[in-house]
């Protein structure tokens, strides 16, 4: 019988049981390690390798892993930027064509300036609707964020890795929404799967950790040594304590899901609202793709809606009694904010990006409810 995913999360990375030894051994602190004589071994200087990385990486390679397929070796970096920017800045040259997404997390603009900076030309497209097939021609590589965030918008992941590599692109997703136990891009047929390790794979809302994750060990390599000469490297505390955090991934994932689903659902009789999304919900225009291609029924745990301006979009976040507001996603602790505060995204003054925690179903569901009840009587 195959291991499920509960089974695989609570041992993923842990070595070999041994007498008197911890499961997972504490972080290993070190900046350096005794190297006498010749230069040998793995761990020779703290930026190059640490046995706490080793581990971590061992796990979420594990998780990321096509089944069946060859084994994804995994790069971790101290956020989800430093992942992604290690592949943008260390497989783009001067004279490429990279495509991202249009509706993508809101420091993609920003890095795209940086890169047009270094004379690589940048097309975007949106998530939805496969759009990004349109402006693939000549590209380098393509960079897929499904579901996208904020928006909540999917594609075809397997269907735009094809045709980019039918024209020679490396194809890069994006997974921190789904987390590895609701979408394994590699098997979907990326080069990489990279991801905020900040969300819901640690989710605690205590630590920042970002990954890259490949089967291919040369382009792992690459990847390596980008993190060697940046020096963009994760403490080893943070380390561990993500390491320590994957032991409850499944039950976290999974009971977010169905949290995420059922507050759809009683939003979606809600007249006041708009633009309510969640890849799950049957009637959302990304349910089919994503029933498709993520895993177990395990959707996220966001669902974005639009209230219809500001000031109720306000009144509802300060009438809610089980939930921060606050930024970020996946965290224990629903959280919920007005994300046109930031200015970086196209949504409305009214747009709410809720994520979901593992509270009890019907406490969030009904502090929501009643929250917007508040919201709209007040305005009357
Ligand atoms: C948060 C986030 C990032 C950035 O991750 P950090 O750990 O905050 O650097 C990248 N992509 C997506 C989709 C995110 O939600």
């Amino acid at each position: 019988m195959k291991d499920g995913d509960g089974t695989r999360v609570v041992r993923a990375g842990l070595p070999e049981p041994r007498a008197n030894e911890p499961a997972l051994p504490g972080p290993a602190f070190a900046a350096h390690y005794h190297l006498p004589g010749e230069v040998s071994g793995p761990y020779t200087y703290g930026r190059e390798a640490n046995p706490t990385w080793t581990a971590l990486e061992r796990a979420l390679g594990e998780l990321e892993s096509p089944d069946g397929g060859p084994g994804a070796e995994t790069v971790v970096f101290p956020s989800g930027m430093a992942a992604i920017s290690a592949v943008l800045l260390s497989f783009l040259r001067p004279g490429d064509t990279a495509v991202l997404p249009d509706d993508g997390y809101q420091l993609l603009p920003t890095l795209r300036e940086r890169l047009e900076g270094f004379g690589v030309t940048v097309r975007t497209a949106p998530t939805a609707g496969d759009a990004q097939l349109a402006v693939l021609d000549g590209a380098r590589l393509l960079w897929i964020e499904s579901p996208s965030n904020p928006g909540l918008d999917v594609c075809d992941i397997r269907r735009l890795a094809e045709e980019a590599h039918h024209r020679g692109a490396l194809v890069a997703v994006d997974n921190t929404l789904a987390t590895p136990l609701g979408q394994r891009p590699l098997e979907l047929g990326a080069d990489f799967s990279v991801a905020s390790g900040t969300k819901a794979l640690t989710g605690h809302g205590d630590v920042l950790l970002g990954y890259v994750a490949t089967s291919d060990p040369g382009l792992a390599a690459v990847v390596r040594s980008w993190r060697k000469v940046a020096g963009a490297i994760p403490g080893p505390m943070e380390a561990w304590l993500a390491h320590r955090s994957l032991a409850t991934l499944q039950l976290r994932v999974d009971r977010q899901a169905s949290t995420a689903l059922a507050l759809a659902e009683a939003l979606s009789t809600r007249p006041e609202l708009t633009g309510l999304r969640h890849p799950g919900l049957p009637a959302d225009p990304a349910h089919e793709v994503a029933v498709r291609q993520m895993r177990g029924g395990r959707f996220g745990c966001v669902v974005s809606f639009v209230l219809p301006d500001r000031a109720h979009a306000e009144r509802f976040l300060s009438s809610l009694r089980l939930v921060d507001e606050a930024t970020s996603f996946g965290g224990v602790r629903s959280a919920a904010e007005r994300r046109g505060r930031w200015g970086g995204d196209a949504v409305p003054e009214g747009f709410i990006r809720f994520s979901v925690g593992v509270e009890d179903t019907e406490n969030v569901v009904n502090d929501v409810l009643t929250a917007l009840n508040a919201a709209y009587h007040k305005a009357s």
